[in-house]
């Protein structure tokens, strides 16, 4: 069987605070929270998930907000950068808007055609807006914080960081499906499927990184898209054939998941685009309640009792997005 992903399905990451995270993710970034719903593994503390208006794949960043965590540290072994897409000639409007939130930024130049605005979440995690000459076709959130001319399309890539690289480029193209595009230094380019914004990954060889630490401000993984949970299936046969440690397909309620880990030390996880995130609001109405899988509904009172109480921004609410 031939492995193909289509390309980035989400990143996850830790986060300490829930309501920085969220007012940094919708108002500064300028993205929708596309579910409020719990850890499933510690259903005391959430799960949220930011994109575009539906969530759909290659847009997707999501958290466990645990207030209190202590902070990881970025390094080998991790998705060290996570990069969304901007419109080309977008990031200076994103300098001045990140400054006024009392947020740092610098942009440098990453290549001929691709400049990059680099800033920290509230919690330490490294973000990248990339702007390329590329037009990204997506259609963005359509933010009262962010207009649409500067908005977020969805994810860029994701950077890779590893002792040695070869390995972890190897999995990227025989077990992954990805193609190697381009060198610039030690980083490496890798793409699936159609190339361009959202399936990219960047891995950067660096020998003397140190080992990162997964804690607050760090990614806890990155998801690859498979189509539908019949393809996954088969794929995660494939993946333990091959001497893969894969876990069992887990539901995620908006999509289900099988996680290894590759060679370099990254966590993968293989989601699929199936069934998406109206499965349980309509879409107008995503993130407004807190919603949880059927198996911990009879725990929701305790659970709510339990957990931080957050505000929604009004910028969340499409019939409030401004204009
Ligand atoms: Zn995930």
């Amino acid at each position: 069987m031939t492995l193909n992903t289509a390309g980035l399905h989400h990143v996850t990451a830790i986060a300490g605070d829930p309501q920085a995270n969220i007012d940094f993710y919708i108002k500064g970034l300028g993205l929708r929270l596309v579910k409020k719903t719990v850890n499933f593994d510690n259903p005391s503390t959430y799960h949220l998930y930011y994109g575009d208006d539906a969530g759909r794949p290659g847009t997707l960043m999501t958290f466990f907000p645990w207030g209190g965590v202590p902070t990881g540290r970025i390094g080998a072994g991790q998705s060290t950068s996570t990069a969304f897409s901007v419109p080309e000639g977008s990031l200076g409007w994103w300098r001045n808007h990140f400054k006024a939130l009392g947020v740092d930024s610098v942009i440098d130049r990453l290549s001929s055609d691709e400049e990059r605005l680099s800033l920290r979440d509230p919690d330490g995690l490294q973000l990248d807006l990339i702007a390329s000459s590329t037009i990204d076709p997506r259609n963005p959130w359509d933010s009262a914080s962010v207009p649409a001319d500067y908005a977020v399309r969805g994810q860029h890539s994701s950077v890779l960081t590893v002792n040695d690289p070869f390995r972890t480029v190897d999995v990227l193209i025989n077990d992954l499906g990805l193609r190697v595009v381009g060198e610039m230094g030690n980083r490496t380019r890798l793409t699936a499927g159609a190339e361009g914004a959202g399936n990219i990954i960047d891995v950067i060889a660096d020998p003397m990184a140190q080992q990162g630490l997964t804690a607050g401000g760090t990614v806890h993984h990155i998801a690859f898209r498979v189509a539908d949970a019949f393809t996954q299936d088969r794929w995660r046969q494939e993946l333990v054939e091959r001497g893969f440690q894969v876990t069992a397909i887990l539901d995620r309620q908006y999509f289900t998941s099988i996680y290894f880990r590759e060679p370099g030390g990254v966590l993968y996880e293989i989601a699929t685009d199936t069934p998406g995130f109206d499965i349980d609001e309509p879409l107008l109405e995503l993130g407004r309640s807190l919603k949880m899988p059927p198996w911990l509904e009879p725990s929701r009172d305790a659970i709510e009792h339990s957990i931080a109480h957050i505000e929604l921004p009004a910028e969340n609410n499409p019939t409030l997005a401004g204009k």
